[in-house]
């Protein structure tokens, strides 16, 4: 499709986008807007303007979420809802989550101009802190109003020991009336996102924007391996128990179990190490490291994590290691709604956009989402897959292209039920 056929209205998008990123902006291009900050709060009153300008009627929730809403034909039927996030990492980039909420808004924006009645509310929302950076932990805004949030999730403390209570206080939320911001269950159909890849693949295949298939839940497990110290310069090789070797070649081994098959979406990472006693000359006693295994399809990811346990066992035996595995987190992957990708692939070949399908191996608003609705996700190319840094870069032609893909899906779901 040409940018000139577009309905939505990319000179309004890119427009807001950029007016957003001066909020908190640090550098030429970063931002730095942490959740219930004063940059933050900033960022929330600027989009609700901008909300109640497009005809909706918005709110700030006790969770400090943004929500701007759009009437159906029956208000009373399970919401359609659509967005994102506009909290950043401290050292963080202009689109993540940002476009996801503006997009949202701008589809919503485009159904309204273009006298669209959708059969049931619409709802844009800003999230509050899905990055989870200042208070050690994400999602907290989606979890809130899906009542998920966990014991002790107020008394969290930032580094300078103000408590997420008491941001919330000074966001102007009232932290003793959370349950009232809480949604009845049944009450959301379907959420929609879109957000920036955070990685290589559609620059790779030179596409702009890809349909998401599902959220790869992570399994996160710490390895030790133990052996036996000694002199660097005497022991003889054969009589070695070296830890560092066995957990050179488990490392090898990870990565040729998740390279197998290379058109899966298995990735496999060590991402720490640690080693005892550190030292050039002394035969290393213990290692510990960590295990980041990711995949959409679950039973693949059972199998590879199986061989996986074989062959520390097999190369631990073979230096004569000690070895002790420990799961840290164990998330299943999340699909996407197959009835929405649908739309997605019909909208998207009625446009002429090409596309691909792929997984996300980061997290989103969206798996909070999951377990309650169906929902579907749009990715939007960004530059060498830079995210978290204010290097992070989408063209506003992608982005609009994505726009409009997310526009026509939820037309389409809007109309349908
Ligand atoms: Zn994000």
């Amino acid at each position: 499709m040409s940018l000139q056929t577009l309905t939505i209205n990319k000179q309004r998008l890119e427009q807001r986008i950029n007016q957003l990123a001066e909020i908190g902006k640090i550098g030429e291009t970063g931002v730095c807007r942490l959740t219930l900050s004063k940059e933050d709060r900033q960022g929330v009153e600027k989009v609700k303007g901008w909300m109640e300008e497009a005809g909706l009627t918005a709110r700030i929730d006790h969770f400090g979420n943004l929500i701007g809403r759009l009437e159906g034909e029956n208000p009373e039927a399970s919401i359609l809802m659509l967005g994102s996030h506009i909290d950043s990492q401290p050292y963080g980039g202009r689109f993540d989550g940002v476009i996801g909420v503006l997009g949202a808004l701008e589809a919503v924006q485009t159904m309204k101009e273009n006298d669209i009645a959708p059969k049931m509310p619409i709802e844009v929302v800003a999230f509050s802190d899905e990055e989870g950076c200042r208070f050690n932990k994400g999602l907290f805004g989606v979890r809130g109003i899906l009542g998920k949030l966990e014991e002790g999730e107020l008394e969290r403390t930032d580094k300078d020991g103000i408590t997420r209570r008491q941001a919330l206080i000074e966001f102007g939320c009232d932290p003793d009336k959370l349950k009232e911001s809480e949604y009845p269950e049944g009450s959301i159909a379907s959420f929609l996102e879109m957000h920036i890849e955070q990685g290589p693949v559609l620059e790779k295949n030179n596409l702009p924007v890809g349909i998401v298939t599902g959220i790869s839940g992570p399994l996160w497990l710490t390895v030790e391996l133990e052996g036996f110290a000694g002199h660097a310069g005497s022991v003889p090789m054969p009589m070695r128990q070296d830890a560092l070797v066995g957990a050179a070649k488990v490392i090898i081994a990870l990565n040729e179990l998740a390279s197998e098959d290379l058109d899966a979406p298995t990735v496999g990472t060590v991402g720490s190490l640690k080693i005892f006693p550190d030292s050039r000359n002394i035969i290393p006693e213990k290692v510990t490291f960590t295990v980041d295994l990711r995949d959409i399809d679950i039973d693949r990811r059972h199998r590879i994590e199986e061989r996986l346990r074989t062959r520390i066992s097999e190369i631990t035996e073979q230096h004569d290691l000690t070895y002790k595995i420990s799961e840290d987190t164990n998330s299943e992957p999340r699909y996407c709604s197959e009835d929405i990708m649908n739309v997605m692939r019909e909208e998207s070949r009625k446009i002429g956009l090409e596309t691909i399908e792929l997984m996300s191996g980061p997290f989103h608003d969206s798996l909070a989402m999951s377990y309650v609705c169906d929902y579907g996700m749009i990715f939007v190319r960004c530059q060498d897959g830079i995210s978290h840094n204010p290097k992070e870069y989408s063209t506003f032609e992608d982005i609009s292209l994505g726009a409009e893909l997310l526009y026509r899906t939820a037309v389409r779901m809007a109309e349908e039920k």
